[in-house]
């Protein structure tokens, strides 16, 4: 029985009153914040946006940037970067924070792409198997027929 299913069990036997605590516990539980999208994000003018991803409650945003020093490289468009910087919203006002050149790897967005990587792989392989193993049959029914012309 999942934990869903024993709640739902519990409450089917409860009384108006613990019910109308259970109502009011739940009110009080904070709803799942969402990443905000990419497109809610602007991008700053002296920004250049390479690439973006999702994960959990942050977007991360791969971006180029200007340093607003006078005489440096970058006012002539040679922008700084590419750094990666993370969006999310603190108590509904969007915060940004610079992550860096490089994703870390245990980063759970990437932690997520190498998972995603590793199905693909496993998939290939038992897709690999299988064809090896249909080989292997194919080959000994031409044998069988071989033997049998001769
Ligand atoms: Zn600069």
């Amino acid at each position: 029985m999942t934990a869903l299913q024993k709640t739902l069990k519990m409450i089917s036997s409860m009384t108006e009153a613990e019910l109308s605590d259970l109502r009011l516990y739940l009110s009080q539980i904070p709803e799942p914040v969402s990443a905000p999208s990419s497109k809610e994000i602007p991008v700053r003018a002296s920004r250049e946006v390479l690439g973006t991803k999702s994960h959990g409650s942050k977007c991360y945003r791969l971006e180029k940037t200007k340093c607003g020093k006078k005489n440096c490289k970058c006012v002539g468009g040679d922008l700084h970067g590419p750094y990666w910087y993370a969006y999310y919203r603190d108590n509904g006002k969007l915060k940004c924070e610079y992550i860096g050149r490089r994703f870390p790897l245990f980063h759970p967005a990437v932690v997520d792409i190498a998972e995603k990587l590793q199905k693909k792989a496993k998939k290939k392989q038992d897709r690999i198997a299988k064809l090896l193993e249909i080989s292997g049959v194919l080959r000994l029914q031409s044998a069988e027929l071989r033997d049998r012309l001769r």
